[in-house]
């Protein structure tokens, strides 16, 4: 078999907000394929890691590639990059104004000239897959929390992106609604679509994980194969992080 490609390539990355040095020459590599899962403290970076992946942060040293390809370079176009890349974030952002298909066509439509025929049938096949078949004509504001992530993870499908960005995508979530949301984002990883995730949701860490990352003030401290992870093979830090959260 061939090596899996790296989809992304993370390398002694920096970022600063002010004097507070937030990501220290944090490296991470994503295969074709895999899922990593990353966890950490509140405050840790991790938000900041994936937003720099996403251009929606500058880095100040190291370097990005995605595809081979050096995000940082002057000539890559954030708006581009982005329909490769899809993130979901806590709070869903869906448009409050749209039913959940149109959320779901808008892009598709506008930026990459789908026809409004071609564009309903991907959201309905999406809303299949994220199992809300008969929730196209809903506003956002009918549907529960769980309904619209899962909206949110339709709207980012869409565009087809090769590497996937989750952002704590069920922390404001009701328990009751975890589980649908992360049985959706396991289904996807069963798939072979590359994700980073960042959750404490570790019951769809030893599910889906490939590997497993510990980030703490900044730094990357851990980075585990999910099997070793899950077999106890864990630094002292990680273990101590872990008996908090669990
Ligand atoms: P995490 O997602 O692990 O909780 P973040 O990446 O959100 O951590 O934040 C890392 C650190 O950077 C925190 O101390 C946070 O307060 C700080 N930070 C994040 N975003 C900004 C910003 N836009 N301006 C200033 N400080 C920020
Ligand atoms: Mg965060």
């Amino acid at each position: 078999m061939k090596p899996a490609q790296p989809v992304l390539e993370i390398i002694g990355i920096e970022k600063h907000f002010g004097n507070q040095h937030v990501l220290k020459n944090c490296s991470l590599n994503v295969a074709e394929g895999e899922t990593v899962v990353l966890i950490g403290p509140s405050g840790s970076g991790k938000s900041t890691l994936l937003r720099c992946v996403n251009l929606l942060e500058p880095i100040e040293g190291g370097a990005i590639f995605f595809r081979n390809q050096d995000i940082t370079h002057q000539s890559i176009e954030p708006h581009k990059l982005r329909q490769d890349i899809g993130m979901v974030f806590q709070n869903f952002e869906l448009f409050s104004h749209l039913t959940a298909a149109e959320n779901i066509m808008l892009a598709p439509m506008t930026v990459l000239g789908v026809s409004r025929q071609d564009a309903e049938a991907l959201a309905l096949a999406l809303l299949g897959k994220v199992r809300i078949p008969d929730k196209a004509d809903a506003f956002p504001d009918e549907l529960s929390g769980g309904q619209q992530q899962r909206v949110a993870i339709a709207r980012a499908l869409a565009m087809k992106p090769r590497l996937m960005l989750f952002d704590e995508p069920t922390s404001a979530l009701d328990p009751e609604m975890i589980r649908e949301v992360l049985d959706v984002m396991a289904d996807l990883s069963a798939e072979g679509m590359t994700s980073i995730v960042v959750t404490h949701e570790m019951g769809f860490a030893r599910r889906a994980a490939n590997h497993i990352v510990f980030m703490e003030n900044g730094e990357i401290i851990e980075h585990a194969s999910g099997e070793h992870f899950f077999n106890g093979d864990v630094s002292e830090r990680a273990q101590r992080f872990l008996d908090q959260i669990l």
